[in-house]
């Protein structure tokens, strides 16, 4: 196995402490010191997240292992995730939070897997997906095919960059930031390829969440080593922010410490929005400032980065309990 030592994802800071108590084997879990991101220190290289820890085989047996162990809560478990399936008459939950956006058009699922939820989107939608796992994508390019859409296999990175500027109206998220090694260069490439004034759907587990404290280092969000990214509320919006990207939601439901995950809709400033925004930030009122604002929002070597990669997402079992 080849490990890497990370800087910090967020502000590439090495200055980290370990978080005691949170360290599993040879697996180190540390705070930055400088934006307080809590990350995988020493995580597998790209090449040994995809031979390796290949999202299919990991994620079969560590929930296999983990109903074993405990029964009794994965019951009440599930059980509560049948009554939550009810509530929503059986709609997924980031199609019931598409629908009250009133979106559609050109949809990029990042960390797409076999194209499942993409196909279960609403026909308003053409469905496109990136995916790093050879047998997932061909899967899921056959899906989107039939809707008009297809599929890229590649890093997350890479292949974003294959679509075009200002290409999807929306970009799906979901469970996928916490595998990325390089989370926000894969934000700042969704924000290249997005439309201005699109939807990017963010689901993480949230590591802030009352579940974590209470078990520790049980807690389901800790997935060694395939998990790289601990994400609380603060520092996902950090880290959307900059990547020049706005919040649109995140309310008290979608961060609600009872749960495990959260949900988050970014959107991406039109350029003037965004003009001004980075005028304001630098506290400068000259037009060659808004000039050079702009072409920093819009210059596509500044949003990609070769080095990045996806990886296979795994869902978080657990939720609300
Ligand atoms: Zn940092």
């Amino acid at each position: 196995m080849n490990l890497i030592d990370r800087c910090c994802p967020h502000c590439q800071s090495t200055q980290t402490s370990p978080l005691e108590g949170y360290n599993k084997e040879h697996w180190r879990i540390v705070t930055c010191e400088y934006c307080d991101f809590v990350y995988l220190r020493n995580a597998p290289d790209y090449t040994t997240l995809q031979n390796e820890f290949e999202w299919e085989a990991n994620s079969k047996a560590e929930r296999k292992r983990r109903r074993k162990n405990k029964k009794i809560y994965y019951l009440l478990s599930d059980a509560l995730k049948r009554i939550k399936f009810f509530f929503r008459n059986g709609q997924r939950k980031e199609i019931m939070i598409l629908e009250k956006l009133n979106l559609s058009g050109k949809t990029i699922d990042v960390g797409c897997g076999d194209g499942f939820t993409l196909s279960q989107m609403p026909s308003v939608f053409t469905p496109y997906g990136v995916e790093i796992s050879k047998p997932l994508a061909k899967l899921a390019n056959e899906r989107c095919q039939s809707r008009g859409g297809f599929v890229i296999c590649d890093k997350a990175v890479d292949g974003l960059k294959q679509f075009p500027q200002d290409f999807a109206d929306l970009i799906i998220m979901r469970s996928y930031l916490e595998h990325e090694i390089n989370p926000l260069e894969v934000l700042k490439s969704a924000e290249y390829c997005l439309k201005p004034n699109g939807v990017i759907l963010i689901k993480v587990p949230n590591f802030s969440s009352i579940n974590r404290k209470m078990k520790g280092i049980n807690w389901p969000g800790f997935r060694f080593p395939d998990h790289v990214n601990y994400f609380t509320p603060v520092s996902l919006v950090k880290m959307v922010e900059t990547a020049n990207l706005n919040v649109r939601r995140f309310n008290f439901l979608d961060k609600i410490s009872t749960s495990d995950n959260m949900w988050m809709l970014v959107d991406k400033p039109s350029v003037e929005t965004s003009s001004k925004i980075s005028d304001n930030k630098n506290g400068n009122h000259t037009p060659e400032s808004i000039s050079s604002a702009k072409s920093v929002a819009l210059n596509p070597e500044d949003a990609l980065d070769p080095k990045a990669k996806s990886d296979p997402k795994v869902e978080l079992e657990e939720d609300t309990i």
